[in-house]
């Protein structure tokens, strides 16, 4: 029997499933999915119940198939959103429903069958004729291959003077760990480590829990993601550089001709979020085209601005964003935390200001919201460290993932690709950069389906897509 398992049942691993059921080879195939959330489809972004943390990405590009844009829209129409359009940032925790719905309705539709198995993946191993997978529980799998979709990983603690207050119970080491927010004193202000998109969760997500003193944020060059403009799809800017411009060959060349386009787009009416959007399809070629120093320079120097700019968050989070600024409930600061101290019933906390001074403050709790960790030497998992000790894996480029050829077989440590272990999300990024957002995996879901079946990749499964998909309700 043919067979696959998917490790990791976030938005990649459930896409990359719900492909393989309606893929037009699937009849006899066994997909096994195991995650170890209690539900399908949620992973870190899709798990929060809180109203207020939006989609950043329109409703267009959130479709699970890249071939009917529509299709999450539709859904949003039919039940929970009457009212929903193509460009609607719509709550996240729909967005768990909606992928849960596709995954139901493409194991119905399928010649293919569907097991989900809830537990923790802690052992991979991989002989001539399949891969076998060890749960923490002691049970085990066989398939012909698997692919790890496990997406973010927790943040690292950043240096905090004291490596003891990374125990203190003042200290949230990861901001989306279940429960994390909810011994937070909401009387007593709260310090936020990092200013980015998680950042801006925390905020709205402790005011709604009625947080009633000041929120601080911290980051060293205090930027905050940008909000989409209100006419969120305007006409596509056209393409304007490419991965062999002589431009593109270094960050520096990059950047001065995406300054140029964003004053011409501004001569023509147009602004710089079109620009950036345009240059969306050609990152992961910009990208894998850079050497490696190039790379190197642009995570130092550049990636908080590309951040801020390419990530960007829901005009109506923006403008709370802004109320709340103005009203001084959150306080933004460029700078960086020197120490973390407990004093009596809360933290001090000493910071040096990016434009030059230092400042105390005293706060109830201290929240971690800085960027996952991307290094898999770094992360406690014993599936990934166990993969990279066996030599089966080895760290992507820059140590950003695992590394991977094109169609996401992970090189092992002598950089052999594999015939029988995947990867997909988050974990590419070494390789592609730009492949953490929907629109990206949904891609790579499609074109993996294929690879795994022996399928022509270039003929798309959308056989039994759509008769078989119920929209709405969810
Ligand atoms: C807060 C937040 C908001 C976001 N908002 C958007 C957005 O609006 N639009 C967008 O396009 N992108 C958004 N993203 C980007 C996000 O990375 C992708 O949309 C997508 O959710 C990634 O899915 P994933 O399945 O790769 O990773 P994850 O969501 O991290 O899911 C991985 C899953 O694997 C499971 N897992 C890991 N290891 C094991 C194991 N050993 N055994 C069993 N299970 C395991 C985990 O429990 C988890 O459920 C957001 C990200 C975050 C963090």
């Amino acid at each position: 029997m043919r067979s696959v398992v998917v490790i990791g049942a976030g938005a990649s691993g459930t896409l990359l499933a719900a492909r393989l059921l309606l893929h037009p080879a699937s009849d006899g195939l066994l997909v096994h999915l195991i995650e170890r959330r209690p539900k399908v489809g949620r992973g870190v972004a899709y798990s929060t119940g809180s109203e207020g943390h939006l989609l950043n990405v329109p409703a267009l590009n959130m479709s699970a198939f890249p071939e009917d844009l529509d299709h999450f829209s539709g859904w949003l129409r039919s039940g929970p959103m009457p009212g929903a359009r193509p460009e609607t940032f719509a709550p996240r925790r729909l967005y768990g429903d909606y992928l849960e719905g596709v995954l139901e309705d493409a194991a119905l539709a399928s010649g293919g069958t569907l097991k989900r198995v809830r537990g923790e993946a802690v052992r991979l191993e991989v002989s001539e004729e399949r891969v076998r997978v060890t749960l923490a529980d002691g049970r085990r799998l066989h398939a012909a291959r698997a692919v790890l979709a496990l997406g973010n990983f927790p943040p690292r603690n950043p240096p905090l003077g004291d490596p003891f207050f990374h125990r203190s119970p003042r200290y949230v080491a990861d901001a989306w760990a279940p429960g994390a927010l909810e011994a937070v004193p909401s009387g007593a202000p709260v310090l936020l480590i990092g200013t980015s998109l998680t950042a801006i969760d925390v905020a709205i997500g402790l005011e709604e829990r009625g947080h009633a003193d000041r929120i601080y944020a911290v980051s060293r060059r205090g930027l905050v993601p940008n909000p989409y403009r209100p006419d969120v799809i305007s006409p596509p800017y056209p393409r304007f550089i490419s991965p062999r411009d002589p431009e593109a060959a270094s960050i520096l060349g990059l950047f001065r001709r995406v300054r140029e386009e964003s004053e011409c787009a501004a001569r023509r009416g147009r602004d710089w979020h079109g620009v950036v959007e345009a240059l969306r399809p050609v990152v992961q070629g910009l990208w894998s085209s850079l050497p490696e120093n190039e790379r190197r320079r642009f995570l130092r120097h550049v990636q908080p601005y590309w951040e801020v700019h390419r990530h960007r968050i829901a005009p109506e989070v923006g403008e709370r964003v802004r109320a709340m600024r103005e009203e001084g409930r959150l306080v933004v600061m460029a700078g960086r935390v020197r120490a973390c101290r407990e004093a009596g019933d809360g933290v001090e906390v000493g910071l040096s200001l990016r434009r030059g001074g230092a400042r105390t403050l005293r706060v109830g709790c201290v929240i971690n919201c800085t960027a996952p960790e991307t290094d898999p030497r770094r992360v406690r998992h014993p599936l990934v460290t166990g993969l990279l000790a066996g030599g089966l894996a080895r760290p992507g480029p820059l140590a950003l993932g695992l590394d991977c050829g094109e169609e996401g077989e992970l090189l092992d440590a002598r950089g052999r690709p594999s015939r029988r272990l995947y990867t997909i999300g988050p974990l590419r990024k070494g390789r592609l950069w730009e492949t953490i957002a929907v629109p990206e995996i949904r891609e790579q879901a499609a074109r993996l389906a294929d690879v795994l079946l022996r399928e022509d990749p270039v003929q798309r499964s959308a056989a039994r897509l759509l008769p078989g998909l119920r929209k709405g309700g969810g």
